[in-house]
């Protein structure tokens, strides 16, 4: 049976595709087992939209030249070399795609190390960086720790910042299940979301306060001696240190922050702590803060202090994108080389550099995604190869994305649609749709899979791992002569020894193959010491607090038939029919002040600027506002970034007017 996976999110769902009909079927096994939410089952829809890119384009002055694929990877390979020749190999940058396969995301990154840089990243900087980071530091290993199936089998669910029912769609149904089975769902989030429908607890805090809450819980857990004792014991370090730093986070002093009455507080830890089992979930609303590692820390200070890890639950930072995983394990972030492993390990780096065909490769950190701007203006980053991102769109405060893409020497992009980011480019490669090319995926709970051709590329676009095989060649790179897509899976499967052992035709059949294990922690931690480490955090302050001319918080959340920048959804006909008009939703009590009602136009504004939208009364706490942002809200969202690169799109302070 041949199936694809689904362009969209982390959660991997697969799709069989009928090649006559171009209709699309639920694979009945792992992970999605018979289900698919509607951007799935119209994932097709954008693949034959009358938009797609062509052929090769050049920019001449305000137009644009058709050439050959030849002649456009001949100069583009070029000027790049020519500018290395000039300013150094770290004039130039990459970003790779969270959409593209693993073995494209690989090719990427190899070529940016061999050309000489660890300018290379992908937009999980926007997204799970904090959380990779946060997981790092207190597990060993920056994943999910568990598969899907064991959250059935937790007797409770604690998800914190994330709504799976629009998001993860399909993830529901784990959920639902553990619920049919008497487990205690408690939900946490700024504003009420669709998943609260299904919770037993609905937690609705003021943005930015997500420590105080978790401190609150583990103040809780610890003075109410809920903890598993044998664990902390055993298992981890720092645990006295934690105990020490959220003595003072009193349930009645985190209502006065949360806004969530001390008693609820209370109520929730000890249900979850006495569940005896537990799965904690979550997404955005805890990493996208200028706090978002110590967030994720707090959070899972809770999994360690209840031993809720490997057998008696699990952590799983719910990825965004289909490949935002694989992305990142294949290496294509910059201050980790393929695994997470860092630069640093002299040993792995020589192991790659070795099967590269070369002596070693760069040791210095590269450049955040999100640093890439100032590098740009201040004239340091002289040429961007972009495969498969939109950040004229997605960063925060794109305003200045904008202008510093304008300023550069070299701009390529290589994508299936000409997007906003494409209008600056100087090269535009037309690249084929995830469904016109074979290659492997990886979801959230690192189950790799493969995605096959089921119908021919669009026009005169090609795979980008074709693409990036020409383009390393021209480079005059060692080792980019592939065959076909498998060598470069092979090649990446002997990186890992997990995977040495598997072929890529077990990879093609079947409901694929988890990377590292299915199951991480069980035994001991990926730490050096085999310890699991509890870190004491304290409140850290949203970066850009309400004040009298902005009084109001801005953040920004998903719409289920939406997705990221819209490039795809809003080329799907049933997808744009089925959401319906976006609209910004206000409190009831900020609306009557403001003289909003339903319906009606109002204006957001932020210190960065200010977009239009309609209104909707409802859903939010009061002094909150809430917009979708696939919608233009980067024009006003906040840059400040965390220590793991990611900015504070879930913080701004905003006024609102009625238009
Ligand atoms: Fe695709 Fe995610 Fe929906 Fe599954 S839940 S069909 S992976 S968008």
């Amino acid at each position: 049976m041949k199936t694809v996976v689904c362009p969209y999110c982390g959660f991997g769902c697969r799709l069989i595709i009928d090649r006559d009909g171009w209709k699309v079927k639920p694979y009945p096994g792992e992970p999605n087992r018979g289900k698919l939410c509607p951007k799935g089952l119209y994932a097709l829809e954008f693949v034959r939209s009358k938009d797609r890119l062509k052929r090769p384009l050049k920019r001449e002055g305000s137009s644009l030249r058709p050439l050959s694929w030849g002649q456009a990877i001949g100069e583009i390979a070029n000027e790049l070399l020519e500018i290395r020749e000039l300013y150094g190999p770290d004039a130039v940058a990459f970003i790779a795609s969270s959409k593209i396969s693993n073995e494209e995301n690989y090719l990427l990154q190899k070529i940016a190390r061999l050309f000489g840089t660890n300018n290379i990243d992908n937009c999980a900087r926007l997204c799970h960086e904090a959380s990779v980071h946060a997981l790092k530091l207190a597990v060993g290993t920056g994943a999910q720790t568990n598969p899907y199936e064991d959250i059935e089998n937790f007797n409770a669910v604690l998800i914190w910042g994330y709504n799976p029912a629009e998001t993860h769609p399909v993830v529901m149904d784990y959920i639902l299940k553990a619920k049919r089975r008497g487990a205690k769902i408690i939900v946490v989030d700024v504003r009420e979301t669709r998943t609260m429908a299904f919770a037993d607890y609905r937690l609705v805090i003021k943005p930015g306060t997500d420590i105080v809450l978790a401190n609150a819980i583990a103040n809780v857990i610890i003075g109410e001696e809920l903890y598993d004792e044998e664990f902390v014991k055993g298992r981890t370090r720092g645990f006295s240190e934690v105990r020490m730093a959220v003595m003072k986070y009193t349930p009645e002093y985190a209502e006065s922050v949360t806004g969530i009455p001390a008693e609820a507080i209370r109520e929730v830890a000890r249900t979850f702590a006495l569940a005896g089992s537990g799965a904690i979930m979550w997404g955005m609303g805890l990493t996208q803060h200028v706090s978002g590692v110590e967030n994720v820390l707090a959070v899972i200070n809770l999994a360690l202090l209840l031993g809720y890890i490997g057998e008696k639950g699990g952590l799983y930072p719910m990825r965004g994108q289909n490949n935002v995983q694989g992305a990142a394990y294949m290496g294509a972030l910059s201050e980790f080389l393929p695994g997470y492993v860092p630069l640093t390990d002299e040993r792995f780096r020589k192991r790659v550099a070795s099967l590269w065909g070369v002596d070693d490769l760069p040791t210095e950190r590269g450049l955040y995604l999100t640093e890439l701007w100032e590098a740009i203006e201040r004239g340091d980053l002289k040429a961007l190869y972009i495969v498969g991102e939109n950040p004229a769109v997605s960063e925060a405060d794109f305003t200045r994305v904008r202008r510093a893409l304008r300023k550069l020497d070299l701009l390529v992009v290589q994508d299936i649609f000409m997007t906003r980011t494409a209008r600056y480019a100087h090269y535009i490669l037309p690249a084929s749709a995830f469904c016109e090319k074979e290659g492997s995926y990886m979801n959230s709970e690192r189950r790799i899979q493969w995605s096959h051709r089921v119908c021919e590329p669009y026009a005169d676009s090609k795979p980008d791992w074709e693409i990036l095989a020409m383009l390393g060649r021209a480079l005059g790179l060692p080792g980019f002569t592939y065959a076909g897509v498998e060598e470069i899976t092979a090649e990446y499967f002997r990186l890992f020894p997990e995977l040495e052992e598997r072929s890529v035709d077990e990879l093609k059949n079947g409901d694929g193959i988890f990377l590292p294990r299915k199951r991480l922690h069980t035994w001991e931690f990926a730490t050096p010491d085999g310890k699991a480490r509890l870190v004491a955090v304290e409140r850290i302050s949203p970066w850009e607090g309400p004040n009298e001319e902005f009084p109001l918080v801005l953040t920004t959340v998903r719409l289920m038939s939406h997705y990221n920048t819209g490039e795809m959804t809003l080329r799907s006909p049933s997808l744009v029919k089925l959401m319906g008009e976006p609209r910004a939703l206000i409190n009831e009590r900020d609306a009557e002040r403001l003289g909003i009602r339903d319906g009606d136009w109002v204006e957001i504004e932020t210190r960065r600027g200010r977009i239009r939208m309609r209104a909707k009364v409802g859903g939010v706490p009061e002094g909150v506002v809430a917009i979708p942002f696939h919608f233009k809200a980067n024009r006003i969202t906040s840059p400040a970034l965390n220590k793991a690169g990611t900015p504070e799109f879930k913080f701004s302070a905003c006024r609102v007017r009625k238009m």
